[in-house]
């Protein structure tokens, strides 16, 4: 099996099942697939600045390697391939749990999260719209461990493909109800309410793969009715690079806690 072909196709057809679930059964039935900002989320966030990011975040890997030698030890590569994908699933999704939630408490973290916030319409590629530093720090941490510690070329680009297709899967315009499966893995029903507009306690839902982090640490929030918008109570620029420059401006009122959730 080839996975430097077999990757990106998983990615494509999990976006074509996913953009076809949304029109059979949406969540919101208002929304619409041609929505305002969906040009900006699929090619400038979604296909350029991932690729771009890519290439830095695998030239600055590669650097750290070649100062450490610390993919030579091979760590993890005698492990079987389901196994190491497994574990770099699990441990990267608990790290990304625990980032998500500071993000949302630490105002200068805030700062770079707040975009992925600024959707109003949240569907199958809304989630691609992340400040450039904020993949740069998540995807050198979720790839590095995976390289430096020896695992199997094949396991960065099958746990690539189930980031791509988890992350549009958990924003997508879906209405399902998976029951008791809700709280072992992420899916719409959770995630969504993550991006109303109106903030509950201390925020909810930071999950990204699995729920149970949510369920366990207390931030689970799942009521029967539906968020009444998305997006942030501020005003947020509209264009891509205003967005990346937003990040760095001055902004003294305290994090996620007086926008969004
Ligand atoms: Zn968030
Ligand atoms: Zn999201």
């Amino acid at each position: 099996m080839d996975w430097a072909i077999l990757a990106p196709l998983v990615i494509v057809t999990g976006a074509l099942v996913i953009i076809g679930l949304e029109r059979v059964a949406p969540y919101d039935r208002g929304q619409r697939f041609l929505r305002r900002g969906l040009f900006m989320d699929l090619v400038l966030y979604g296909l350029i600045q991932s690729y771009l990011l890519a290439l830095v975040i695998r030239a600055l890997i590669g650097w750290i390697d070649a100062r450490t030698g610390a993919s030579s030890h091979g760590l993890v590569s005698g492990w079987p391939i389901a196994l190491q994908v497994g574990f770099f699933v699990v441990t990267h999704d608990l790290y990304i749990y625990g980032f998500h939630r500071l993000q949302h408490r630490n105002r200068y973290l805030w700062r770079l999260h707040e975009a992925h916030h600024s959707a109003t319409q949240i569907d199958w590629i809304a989630g691609s719209r992340s400040h450039a530093l904020e993949i740069l720090i998540n995807q050198s941490i979720e790839f590095g461990a995976m390289i430096l510690l020896g695992a199997d070329p094949d396991v960065v680009l099958i746990k690539g493909a189930i980031s791509a297709v988890w992350g549009m899967w958990i924003h997508a315009n879906v209405g399902v109800r998976t029951g008791w499966l809700q709280h072992v893995i992420n899916g719409p029903e959770m995630h969504r309410w993550h991006h109303a507009r109106k903030y509950i306690g201390d925020g909810q839902n930071y999950g990204t793969k699995l729920a149970i982090w949510d369920w366990l640490f207390g931030t689970a929030y799942l009521p029967p009715e539906k968020p009444d918008g998305y997006g942030l109570a501020d005003p947020f620029p509209s264009g891509f690079l205003a967005q990346q420059a937003y990040a760095f401006r001055r902004h003294d009122a305290p994090p996620a806690r007086s926008t969004a959730a």
